[in-house]
């Protein structure tokens, strides 16, 4: 039961006359304190739900913000709630450049309330804990609400499980001391840290089997971490351990910043698939060879987030294992079995047959964010959705003096069967202009999450 105000106040009251009769100690055989009406259990109902239709949308990075802010406009009979676990939004996307302070945190950073205020969606600050499909259910750390609609945009997992079984303490060493920095919290700041203590040796960082979160920015990271041994005159060497067998996306642009730019800091090992790590011993043996590291960026293998199994959103492969991904009507983005549950951004599974997955990146969420508002707000209004399809851009800096980006593209169409079909421009070649690009690109993409 949620506490009403009432009894809020009448605990309140009680609080007060003990604190005027001298701060006497509580009888053993006193009741238990009353809640607060703002501190509400699973257990409770968080928000009644009213006539209008709610959506509800997990996850306020990427794909949630746009999701949230865009539904407002083109469904403003709706109500929208947003549920966050982070207080404070912090960007993925530029986060490489602020390792070497090519910006600053107040550059990434965002205030959801105020943004959510701005806009008129509702913003909870809590933890999803499960999904319940059949009876249109959220529940979080503070309490339940029902769905209309249910946007899940909640990003990735890393999954150790693929390298420490369920050995829980061998996890929690890998990311407490070598962590990945690939999902939006404080792991960003211990790698920043890191990387400035940093005073020589052996930096290994290896590249998780595709698909995983922003394909080119494992690369981008041994640039900004090579310049800063580089200018710094710091004895560290980079070493790649590549999953795949060659530089992708932008792969020339990549080798010549390698080459021309890192020679002496950058070495590249393709085809070096990880077998075992020990986050005790420093230790990590790939099929292309065993290493031992001074300090690590250690990328478990990628996955949709945590929520997204518990919604039963994954998939399965021919063997009837689970994909790892959400399991999507590629063009529609709800889920095959469950047409009220949308998914967008990092967590979407397969959408074609060739290039498999879209690029996990923030443009796509971003674009995914506005696909999925208009399909709701269609539906809402009893129209069938105008199919839609996103695109991507993603600029990765090479160079920090002078400053120097390469970028790549892609672009989507359907072809007469129905399939998407992609389309990659890899630019190669290094310069100032796209930096100033990137820029723009940044400030146009949080001037549509916030302003
Ligand atoms: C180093 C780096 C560089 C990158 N560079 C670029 C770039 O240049 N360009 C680009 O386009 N992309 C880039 N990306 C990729 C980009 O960050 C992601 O693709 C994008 O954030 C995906 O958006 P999303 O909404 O799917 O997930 P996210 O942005 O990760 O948002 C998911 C949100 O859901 C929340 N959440 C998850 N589970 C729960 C739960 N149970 N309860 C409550 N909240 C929950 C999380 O806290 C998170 O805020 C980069 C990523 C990294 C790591």
């Amino acid at each position: 039961m949620t506490l009403d105000r009432r009894q809020f106040l009448a605990g309140a009251a009680g609080a007060s006359a003990t604190l005027l009769a001298g701060c006497a100690a509580p009888a053993p055989s006193a009741a238990p304190t009353a809640l607060p009406s703002l501190v509400t259990t699973p257990a409770e109902v968080l928000m009644p739900k009213g006539k209008a239709p709610r959506i509800v949308v997990i996850g306020g990075g990427w794909g949630g913000l746009t999701v949230a802010k865009q539904l407002r406009r083109l469904a403003p009979q709706a109500e929208v709630v947003m549920l966050e676990r982070n207080p404070v939004f912090f960007s993925c996307p530029l986060s490489n450049k602020w390792l070497i302070d090519v910006v600053d945190t107040s550059f990434l950073t965002f205030d959801y309330l105020r943004v959510s205020e701005r806009h008129g969606y509702q913003f909870i600050q809590t933890e999803v804990l499960e999904v319940d499909r059949t009876a249109r259910r959220v529940t979080t750390a503070q309490g339940s609400l029902d769905y209309d609609y249910l946007v899940i945009a909640a990003g990735i997992r890393y999954n150790y499980e693929a390298w420490f079984g369920n050995d829980r303490r061998a996890a929690d060493a890998a990311r407490a001391r070598f962590p990945a920095a690939y999902v939006p919290n404080a792991e960003h700041v211990a790698l920043k840290r890191a990387l400035h203590d940093f005073k020589g040796g052996d930096w290994v960082m290896n590249l998780p089997p595709p698909p995983q979160r922003c394909p080119p920015s494992p690369y981008e990271r041994a640039c900004m971490v090579a310049w800063h041994f580089k200018t710094n005159k710091i004895p560290g060497r980079v070493t790649i351990l590549d999953h795949k067998p060659r530089i992708m996306p932008i792969g020339a642009g990549f080798k010549a910043a390698f080459d021309e730019l890192y020679k002496d800091y950058i070495t590249y090992v393709p085809n070096a698939q990880v077998q075992e790590v020990d986050p005790f011993a420093k230790r990590i043996k790939t099929s292309a060879g065993d290493m031992r590291f001074d300090h690590a960026v250690l990328m478990a293998p990628h996955q949709a987030a945590d929520i997204a199994w518990k919604a039963g959103a994954i998939g399965t492969n021919a063997q009837g294992k689970p994909t790892g991904w959400a399991d999507i009507e590629p063009r529609r983005l709800h889920l095959k079995r469950d047409d009220r549950v949308y998914v967008i951004g990092d967590a979407v599974g397969e959408v074609a047959p060739t290039f498999r997955f879209y690029p996990k990146s923030g443009h796509v969420a971003n674009s995914h964010g506005h696909i999925v508002a208009g399909y709701i707000a269609q539906r809402l209004a009893g129209k069938e959705p105008e199919l839609k399809l996103p695109d991507n851009l993603c600029y990765m800096l090479v160079n920090g003096s002078p400053r120097e980006a390469i970028s790549v593209q892609f672009d989507y169409t359907v072809n007469a069967q129905g399939v998407i079909e992609q389309q990659q421009i890899d630019d190669n070649e290094r310069r100032a202009g796209l930096v100033a690009e990137n820029f723009r690109w940044a400030g146009l993409k949080f001037e549509d999450m916030f302003a």
